[in-house]
């Protein structure tokens, strides 16, 4: 039950300001190991120590890492208020999301990949609000009423 396979594929986020200057994020890969039943291990990939998830009531839910076994197998859940419970504040160090590398992306044609929203799994693209073309469209809307 613990051997679920998840798809590895890497998190990439571009970002742009609108004005062809491309900046990518890249995550490192999540812990591809399950938390007994509870979900999936909320860990950085290959990390020591046990396999740790929140659940949706706060508590923490661990199992043993077999990479790093000091629990000897065993898995539990410990809830908020428990002398033993760790908070999400403390947890977040080790959160694989909050592991990643910034770079500014200076290829050409990487660029003009991005330009044409042609992504690879796994990628995606936050783009700002274009307010200029939002206030036109605005504009044109009253402007098209006072005409009528
Ligand atoms: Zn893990």
């Amino acid at each position: 039950m613990r051997k679920k396979k998840y798809k590895k594929e890497k998190s990439v986020l571009f970002s742009t300001d609108g004005k062809g200057n491309w900046w990518r994020r890249e995550w490192v890969e999540q812990c591809d190991q399950d938390v007994f039943f509870y979900g999936r291990c909320q860990g950085v990939k290959g990390h020591k120590g046990v396999h740790w998830c929140y659940q949706p009531c706060g508590s923490l839910a661990w199992d043993d890492n077999e990479n790093d076994p000091t629990e000897k197998g065993a898995a539990g859940s410990i809830p908020p208020g428990h002398k033993s419970y760790t908070t999400p504040e403390k947890m977040v160090k080790k959160y694989w999301l909050e592991h990643y590398t910034d770079t500014k992306v200076t290829d050409p044609k990487e660029i003009a990949r991005l330009e044409a929203d042609k992504m690879k799994p796994g990628e995606s693209i936050t783009r700002p609000v274009n307010l200029e073309e939002y206030n036109v469209a605005g504009r044109k809307k009253r402007s098209s009423k006072k005409s009528t």
